[in-house]
């Protein structure tokens, strides 16, 4: 993990004995505390430094007020060596674990030196399609009910959280971008959270769209529309996104509430937003998620809104990897998960039959003149198709030595690495931190989409 902190500096021009927290890109605020220094990392995190000498705060600006009015190159060596001191405490703070606002977990940053292949919980995933999912983050600020991740802050089973350096995520994301031969990708921002959290997330959709290049290729993301207001979307329309896959599962006000676990979710505010990025140069993709026996009115009235607002204000967008205009709806089915929530009510249902409600759907539209696709299969909508897969360096049933880099998503897990793979090792009941850096070996236990679990053994 590097140790040291991401330095996108802006131009630095104060006197020797001011650090100006400013130059740096992943402050995004600051607060001095009695003598501890209080940092906003990435919008949504927090670290807290202790700082031992005699300082003021302005502005973002510490200021050794001993050394004001000083001349002496002896004191100007001994400001610079007191600054640097203090800025590889932070970057030590920040390496050794940020607090995420959002869920009050412990975050990792990751950063070079940790690969990106390999968990679901952070990083980049190649399931062999032109479809390359990025992971940013983790963590999401509501708490469904039915969340196959048990994500939110009333998780009972999450306890880290992983945020990826930017420049890190691009980079790894420009290699397999080359690697499947860049033309007609799509980089999916999706995760165990809420995507639109990630910061800077102007930044990223902008460069991964000019890897997979603007008429070639799209940017597209998941979202809870929580975090989503009229000046992103007008941000991230400029920034080249070309889709949001938008979760709405009710439209009556205390359903819809219910089903986010939050208490200041607004359905009117996300319908609002959801329209306004209908007229946005950004494709409104809803995606409404049934939950058999509970939801199954509310589903429907959800189907009927983006019928409605698609008549209303029909879709212009392009989709460059096939040439088409993509669908408004994407309905889904709620499944259950091993450590996902489960609504109690809820009955299990296969795809038949599935499929079977969304086909009598599409006849009661057509019967009112309508024509509706619910059944939408990725490949003929969206243009998804078969690529080249990155190769797994390993198979079930191998035993391998792997180097223990940190703890992991869930009780029992730590994560390690070996051949430029994360590996998830599970069922373990050592301490994490007393064996940190240490080589273990694992049997591998699954390699499905280069998704790396194995357990320890001796
Ligand atoms: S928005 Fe998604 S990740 Fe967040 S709690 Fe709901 S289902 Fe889980």
């Amino acid at each position: 993990m590097s140790k040291k902190i991401n330095t996108k500096n802006k131009k630095q021009d104060d006197e020797f004995f001011v650090l100006n927290l400013n130059q740096f890109r992943m402050i995004t605020g600051y607060e001095l505390s009695n003598n501890d220094l209080i940092l906003e990392i990435n919008k949504n995190y927090e670290v807290i430094v202790p700082i031992e000498y005699n300082v003021s705060f302005k502005d973002g600006k510490l200021i050794f007020e001993d050394f004001i009015g000083e001349k002496s190159d002896s004191v100007r060596a001994l400001a610079n060596s007191l600054k640097s001191g203090i800025l590889n405490k932070m970057s030590q703070s920040i390496v050794e674990g940020l607090t995420n606002n959002v869920t009050n977990r412990r975050t990792y940053y990751i950063n070079e030196g940790i690969p990106l292949i390999g968990h679901t919980a952070f990083g980049l995933i190649d399931r062999g399609t032109n479809v390359i999912q990025i992971r940013g983050l983790s963590g999401c600020n509501i708490n469904c009910p039915f969340c196959s991740v048990d994500e939110g802050n009333h998780s009972k089973s999450r306890k880290n959280d992983y945020y990826v350096d930017m420049d890190y995520l691009v980079s790894e994301y420009k290699k397999i971008a080359d690697f499947k031969g860049n033309t007609k990708l799509e980089a999916h921002l999706d995760g165990q959270g809420e995507p639109s959290l990630y910061y800077p997330l102007l930044e990223l959709v902008q460069e991964l769209n000019e890897i997979n290049g603007p008429k070639k290729g799209i940017v597209s993301i998941q979202s809870n529309g929580v975090n989503l207001n009229e000046k992103l979307i007008d941000d991230l329309a400029d920034s080249g996104l070309h889709r949001i896959n938008m979760s709405i599962n009710a439209i009556d006000e205390k359903l819809s509430k219910g089903l986010s676990g939050k208490k200041d979710y607004d359905i009117n505010k996300i319908l609002e937003i959801s329209e306004y990025i209908k007229n946005s140069k950004i494709h409104l993709l809803i995606a409404p998620i049934l939950l058999p026996n509970y939801n199954d009115t509310e589903f429907k009235k959800v189907l009927d809104y983006a019928v409605n607002l698609q008549q209303k204000i029909p879709q212009n967008t392009i989709n460059p990897i096939n040439n088409k205009k993509n669908p408004i709806l994407g309905a889904q089915l709620c499944l259950t998960y091993q450590f996902g929530r489960k609504v109690p009510k809820m009955k299990t249902w296969d795809f038949n039959k599935f499929y079977g409600l969304l086909a009598n759907y599409e006849k009661e539209y057509s019967s009112n003149g309508i024509n509706v696709n619910l059944k939408v299969p990725l490949n003929e909508y969206f243009g998804s198709h078969v690529r080249t897969r990155l190769p797994c360096p390993f198979k079930v049933n191998d035993v391998i030595s792997a180097t223990v880099l940190m703890d992991g998503r869930v009780n029992g897990e730590i994560i390690a690495s070996s051949m430029d793979r994360i590996i998830q090792v599970i069922n373990c009941k050592l301490e994490t931190c007393k064996i940190i850096g240490k080589r273990i070996n694992v049997k591998v236990l699954r390699t499905k989409d280069n998704i790396i679990v194995g357990t320890l053994v001796k």
